[in-house]
């Protein structure tokens, strides 16, 4: 866990020592509070998450009468691990068979990356995976997607110029047929215009669950971790549109500011099922509050 953790502290560095700094050589005023509360706004936390942790902070420090800056560094990260340990959920699979997860995200987040690497993910615990190519508007997706399954081996139903919501219908009976243990379907980020993006991930939705009643199971949706308060703004709206489960938030190994999962967790708190690490299949983690909080901190 070492190797993860070490490229989510590089990731978030920048806000790590903007934080960090805060405290070196400070006393506890109103001074070191606004100067926290600049740095948590750099670092996308929002304004409502960026007051709930300061007044959470200066309850802490007058509770346990902290008398120094280092003290109060340390009370500061267990404000945001409260914070952010409601965001910790591990995706359960196994309750249905298949179990039938939607992924969701706009072009660009990591979604093609991510399915990929939740399909390696997958396939170690020892699941059955078959994906579902209904992003049939880019012809780049179902190519990217042949590519993520080919190298994990797994089956794929895909349909050139198809109907995405045929395909996903298809894709849910082929697993229920075929005994699989998890069908992803991988819907598209941006469509050719005139059709409206939700409205198409709403059909793939009802789609799903007439090829089973109890599906989709999950609902995720990919997050781009640089994005800040634009990641917050499409977690609300496709979580209006299709109620979201969980959500993959990637590229935390880059130049990410991390604070946007303060925001998540204020403003909606929808599980973090996966974080992204880096470019590679194996660059998945699970979501750790504590741990978080801590690079968060530098
Ligand atoms: P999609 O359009 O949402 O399907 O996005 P892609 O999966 O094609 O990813 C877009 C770019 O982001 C690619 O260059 C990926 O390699 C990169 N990417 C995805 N996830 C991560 C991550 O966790 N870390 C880093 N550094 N890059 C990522």
């Amino acid at each position: 866990r070492s190797g993860w953790l070490g490229k989510l502290k590089n990731g978030l560095r920048k806000t790590g020592n903007s934080i960090a700094a805060t405290f070196v050589n400070a006393q506890i005023d109103d001074a070191l509070y606004e100067e926290l509360e600049e740095a948590l706004l750099m670092a996308d936390t929002g304004v409502k998450a960026t007051e709930h942790l300061l007044e959470d902070l200066r309850r802490r420090v007058k509770s346990t009468m902290a008398s120094d800056a280092a003290q109060v560094k340390l009370l500061l990260a267990d404000a945001i691990a409260d914070l952010l340990r409601p965001l910790e959920k591990s995706l359960v699979i196994g309750e249905h068979t298949p179990t039938v997860i939607m992924v969701a995200g706009v072009n660009g987040a990591g979604k093609t990356t991510s399915i990929g690497k939740l399909t390696k993910h997958l396939a170690n615990e020892g699941a059955s995976v078959l994906l579902a190519a209904a992003d049939t508007f880019r012809a780049a997706a179902r190519e990217q997607l042949l590519v993520w399954a080919d190298r994990n081996t797994v089956e794929i139903v895909s349909q050139e110029g198809g109907d995405p919501a045929a395909v996903s219908f298809d894709a849910v009976n082929a697993g229920k047929a075929r005994g699989k243990d998890v069908v992803l379907v991988d819907t598209a980020g941006r469509l050719p215009t005139q059709i409206h993006l939700m409205d198409e991930l709403k059909k793939i939705k009802r789609v799903v669950n007439r090829a089973d009643p109890t599906a989709p199971h999950e609902v995720l949706l990919v997050i781009d971790g640089n994005t800040g308060q634009n990641a917050l703004a499409q977690v609300k709206s496709f979580d209006e549109a299709l109620g979201l489960t969980g959500l993959v938030v990637t590229k935390l190994d880059g130049t990410a500011k991390g604070g946007v999962l303060c925001a998540i967790a204020r403003e909606r708190p929808i599980p973090v099922y996966f974080i992204g690490v880096g470019e590679k299949l194996e660059d998945l983690e699970t979501f750790d509050a504590r741990e978080f909080a801590q690079a968060l901190l530098g």
